[in-house]
Formats: C-alpha cells, sequence, structure tokens
C-alpha cells in the first residue's frame, strides 16, 4: 500500500488534468478483475478523462453491492512531487503538496480489491468509482453516471483520520456582492462620487465572519476594485463562502451579510445636477453542495462501525467542516458515509501520511466489503 501510494503522488493530476493517474489505475483494476469503463464526466466539465467506475463481481449474491470512492485530483502546488518515505509516515519534501489527499483513497480501495481476490474473501458486488475534479467543486460526482451504478451504499475515503467516520457535512455556498457606485473625479468632486471599495469595506466590517456559530462558518476571499487612482470607484466585488450543517443558520448567514451589503449602499448616496443617486447592490449565491446528515442507526453507518470493530480498531462517527463526493453522493440516492485515510495537513505543502492510520482504514475498508 505505501508503494502504491507513493507511485500515485507521483503522477500529477491537478483538477481536470487526471489522465495519467486514470490511465495507471484502469489496467490496474481490470488485473485484479473489475469491469472498467471512464463515463463522460470529463467531457460535461472540460478535464481530459471521466470519472473511472468498476464493477468487481462478488462470490455472495445474498450481499448487497457496495461502492467505494476516493477522488483522483489533487490540490495545487501538485506538480513534481518528491515523496519522502520514513518509518511512520510518507511526506512531501515541503516544495509541494503531497497528494494524499486523495491518492491514499485510491491506494485503499486497490488494495483491497487485491487482498479480496488473492485470499478468495467473501463479497457482495463491489463497485468502485474514483472521481475527478473534487476539489473543484465535487464536479465529477456531480455528473458520475449513477444509473450505471447497482450500489445503494457507499465508503468514500476522503478524510484524516481513520478513527473518524463523518456521516454529518455541511452545505456550502459560494457569495458574490458586487457593490456599483458612482464615479467621478477623485479630486475635483469626489462628493459627487460614490466609492464602492468604501461600501463594500463598511458591510464586511458589519457582517459575522470566521466562525459564526459552532455549525456556520463564513469566509471572504477576495474584494476587488481597481480603476486609477484619481477615479472614485464605481465597483468592488466582494467574493467567499459559507457554510453550515443547518441550512436554516446558511440562510441566516446569508440574509446578515445581504442586509450588512443594503445598509452600507443606503448610507452611500451623492448629489449630482440636483438628483440624488444612491450606490446598488448585486448579489449572486450559489449552493456547491448540499449537506449531509446520515443516521447513526443506517445500515452504512452499522456496517462500517462492525468491520472497524472486528478488526480492533475503534471507530466514532463525527462531524466535518468540509464536502466531499460523499455530500452529493448522498444527495443523488447513494447512502454514502466518509472513513479517514490517514491523510494529514491536507491542502498544504507540509502534507504527509500517517500510515498506521492509512493501514486502519484498509483493515476497515476490507472487512467491511466480508460482512
Ligand atoms: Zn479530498
Amino acid at each position: 500500500m505505501a508503494d502504491l501510494v507513493t507511485e500515485l503522488v507521483q503522477i500529477d493530476s491537478h483538477s481536470k488534468e487526471e489522465r495519467s493517474v486514470a490511465d495507471r489505475l484502469a489496467p490496474m483494476l481490470r488485473e485484479l478483475g473489475a469491469e472498467v469503463r471512464i463515463d463522460d464526466a470529463g467531457a460535461k466539465v472540460g478535464a481530459d478523462v471521466g470519472n473511472i467506475i468498476a464493477r468487481v463481481k462478488g462470490n455472495r449474491p445474498d450481499m448487497a453491492p457496495l461502492l467505494l470512492s476516493a477522488h483522483m485530483d489533487t490540490v495545487p502546488p501538485g506538480r513534481g512531487v518528491k515523496p519522502v518515505r520514513e518509518a511512520d509516515r510518507i511526506r512531501s519534501d515541503g516544495t509541494t503538496i503531497l497528494g494524499g489527499d486523495d491518492k491514499s483513497g485510491l491506494a485503499v480501495i486497490v488494495e483491497t480489491l487485491r487482498v479480496l481476490r488473492e485470499r478468495s474473501l467473501p463479497h457482495g458486488d463491489i463497485e468502485v468509482a474514483f472521481t475527478i475534479c473534487e476539489e473543484i467543486g465535487l464536479l465529477g460526482a456531480k455528473h458520475l453516471d449513477v444509473d450505471a451504478l447497482a450500489a445503494r451504499w457507499a465508503i468514500v475515503l476522503d478524510s484524516p483520520t481513520a478513527s473518524s467516520l463523518f456521516t454529518r457535512a455541511p452545505s456550502q455556498d459560494h457569495f458574490e456582492f458586487v457593490v456599483h457606485g458612482l464615479e467621478a473625479h477623485a479630486g475635483v468632486c469626489p462628493e459627487q462620487g460614490i466609492s464602492a471599495v468604501k461600501v463594500a469595506a463598511q458591510a464586511i466590517a458589519c457582517m459575522p465572519v470566521g466562525r459564526v456559530d459552532a455549525q456556520t462558518t463564513s469566509n471572504v476571499v477576495i474584494v476587488e476594485g481597481g480603476g486609477p487612482t484619481n477615479v472614485v470607484p464605481n465597483r468592488c466585488v466582494v467574493v467567499g463562502e459559507t457554510r453550515s450543517l443547518n441550512d436554516e443558520r446558511l440562510e441566516a448567514q446569508n440574509a446578515a451579510m445581504r442586509r450588512c451589503f443594503q445598509e452600507a449602499a443606503a448610507a452611500a448616496r451623492a448629489t449630482v445636477d440636483g438628483r440624488e443617486r444612491r450606490a446598488w447592490i448585486e448579489e449572486r449565491l450559489d449552493r456547491t453542495y448540499e449537506r449531509m446528515d446520515v443516521p447513526d442507526d443506517a445500515p452504512i453507518v452499522r456496517r462500517v462501525l462492525e468491520a472497524a470493530k472486528s478488526v480492533n480498531h475503534s471507530v466514532k462517527t463525527a462531524s466535518i467542516g468540509g464536502g466531499s463526493d460523499a455530500n452529493v453522493f448522498n444527495r443523488r440516492g447513494i447512502q454514502s458515509v466518509n472513513l479517514g485515510t490517514g491523510m494529514r495537513a491536507i491542502h498544504t505543502v507540509n502534507e504527509w501520511i500517517d500510515l498506521q492510520d492509512f493501514y486502519a482504514c484498509a483493515d476497515t475498508v476490507l472487512a467491511a466489503c466480508t460482512m
């Protein structure tokens, strides 16, 4: 497993550029007896390959089919990764991410299929989805050909600790507020202008940002005005995201932000040629993904917890602050949970894989396939 993940992280696969890693994985799955195809998600999202969908026939028709899934893409900087092997970990050399997110998940799945086959273990049909473009909005999962899948339960391998089974995750909204002010010469007649930058600044200063409440977070990442310094700016764009485990809280946060922009705009006026002018706000709010909340007594949760127990690992259900393909699968008719693989410090150049956790994850997944 360590060799396999070491190999996979050295194959560049930024989002939309997953082809090389797919070309390595598809034949590997075929060698393990899987029927493999690539769906048309790549063409739909502008990536160089689609999702890999594979099926390994089970030897126990009485067992329900199970989907195992991980994503093939990584965040930047992920080109030319040079993994460093140490006794208890694999880490990046500090110049790039490692890509254990989510190549550790891919490796666990391949290894599971290999062991099922080598040891002729009893299992139902196992389906596999290796998705593209998870990191840029779960696009592969959103376009995955779910009709081609028989499984109604899935284990997604895309989170940090193997002792946590993530069953709850937030909804996420992307927001963009455009403040429209009024341009005027900044030196000659600034009183005839309305600074969109100042309105945006007042709105941001007023709105809740960061940890809004126990279930809700909000983040502003782009504030963009621009133009020559001698013109009062008439446009400023503010971009960010909000997440919550509770959709009502998410709506409340959106309403609070909207109110701050509307109040800041209403306070910014100018009189030009006897006519009163005001700033106005254009807003765009898009749901990036929907929250998930799988109950503890759901069959897939019970199956994973029992599997972990059978191999002496302690696993507890938990909530996570980030979305994954599991959010999408849950909305598309496949009840899904997200088990940790040992990935650590993800999305940073200090990323590493905890090997003990990595192996514990594989033990649990293998056991879940055989029960
Ligand atoms: Zn991931």
